[in-house]
């Protein structure tokens, strides 16, 4: 059974409008996705009928607060596959999710001459942050390389993982290409050498079934604006063995069971690592976008995607001047490109112009882009609500403007 295609996109108002006179053509999911009309009601019901703060409310507006939040950490635990809701974190995003595992678990455990991988392909926040943590501890980052496809090259990765290496940060599906890469068996082979694993999950937990038990990962980091959630919110799962080792990240109020002027003492897990207070309206929000991908199913979301891909390379593979970036087999569905001759941002310029919405640069990954010996590409990513049709206007329109330069 394929998805009511008509009837999800009258879930997302935003989709209903004219761009430069054109109608929305919506393909920068990787960027953000969309939010369904769940999640902007939770966010209004929440701030017109509970605002308050939780966990230490004396009161039913805050009962009632600190019960949706904590559904929200259930529902994430569901959606992952964890094994208790006290290895579910609220953070800021991917990029905060990542930070504080570099703060807390590798100023613990990462020392000098320590080892930690992480791959070509990832996003800026999958590097910088180990760069910092390994100028502080005088570690060592090394990095995986890809071939032309945009794939890992296992057997140089099989050669970089040795007892030295302390971490494995990699990112599971790739948003500057869409690259999938074989998870399961990074993790097994870095935790033969004793590694732990980080995934970064910012574009796959859209896309693919994550059971964060089968995979054996000891983090996951997410965020969930790419979930059909609120901006400003992201998940940082973590074994349990593990979030209980590290040290807390931020100090200030929820995080604490004690505080004297002398010693201060530490909340359980998850709390211990949720200082201050949290972005309760968009965690409480976040469950109506759960549910939707849940009730459509995310075998389902993927089958309409990939065919969404398949399409657009049928249509486009062959228009003069066309070069994708990112050719791998297992790909989500996003769609990298140059137009030979042509600046990707004047591309993106002039799609916009159709209304249709990409987006162009290095997709903060400058070193993958550098990898390929060019400054950026267009990307055009894809969503449920997306259409065949729409596809068919994208491939149209980059046809005209290659011909423009490609004759
Ligand atoms: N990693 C990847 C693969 C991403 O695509 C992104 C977002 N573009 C991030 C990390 C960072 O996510 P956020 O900006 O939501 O923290």
């Amino acid at each position: 059974m394929s998805l009511p295609i008509d009837q999800i996109r009258g879930l997302f108002p935003v989709l209903h409008q004219e761009v430069h006179g054109k109608p929305l053509i919506y393909f920068d999911n990787a960027a953000t996705t969309q939010k369904p009309k769940a999640v902007l009601k939770a966010l209004q019901d929440y701030y017109e009928k509970d605002n308050s703060n939780i966990h230490r409310g004396a009161h039913a507006l805050a009962d009632r607060a600190t019960r949706d939040y904590e559904e929200t950490r259930e529902a994430v635990k569901d959606f992952i596959g964890a094994r208790e809701a006290a290895e579910i974190v609220f953070t800021k995003g991917t990029t905060e999710s990542i930070n504080l595992v570099a703060q807390t678990f590798g100023r613990k455990f990462i020392g000098k001459g320590d080892e930690i991988l992480i791959s070509t392909m990832e996003h800026h926040s999958n590097i910088v942050p180990w760069q910092m943590l390994c100028e502080a501890k005088g570690a060592i980052l090394k990095v995986i390389p890809i071939n032309e496809a945009g794939e890992l090259v296992w057997k140089e990765f099989e050669k970089l993982l040795t007892p030295r290496t302390k971490l494995v940060s990699v990112v599971h599906a790739s948003n500057a290409l869409g690259t999938i890469n074989p998870v399961k068996k990074i993790i097994d082979a870095a935790h033969a050498v004793g590694a732990k694993v980080l995934l970064d999950g910012a574009q796959s937990t859209s896309h693919l079934d994550i059971d964060v038990l089968e995979l054996n990962c000891d983090f996951l980091a997410f965020s969930a604006h790419k979930l059909y959630g609120p901006t400003g919110l992201g998940v940082l799962y973590g074994k349990r063995e593990v979030l209980e080792e590290m040290p807390p990240f931020l100090g200030g109020g929820e995080m604490i069971k004690e505080v004297t002027f002398e010693k201060t003492t530490y909340n359980e897990i998850p709390f211990k690592f949720e200082a201050g207070t949290p972005n309760i309206a968009d965690v409480i929000a976040f469950k109506a976008a759960l549910d939707f991908i849940q009730e459509l199913t995310k075998s389902k979301i993927r089958a309409h995607e990939d065919g969404l891909l398949a399409h657009a390379n049928e249509l486009m593979h062959d228009i003069k001047g066309f070069n994708p970036v990112g050719t791998a087999s297992e790909k989500v569905s996003v769609l990298s490109f140059n137009i030979h001759g042509m600046h990707p941002f004047d591309v993106g310029q002039m799609l916009d112009a159709k209304g249709i919405a990409v987006r162009t640069g290095h997709h903060c990954t400058q070193p993958l882009m550098k990898r390929f010996g060019i400054e950026g590409t267009v990307r055009a990513s894809f969503a449920v609500y997306n259409t065949r049709s729409e596809i068919e206007k994208l491939a149209e329109s980059v046809a005209q403007i290659a011909r423009l330069k490609n004759k």
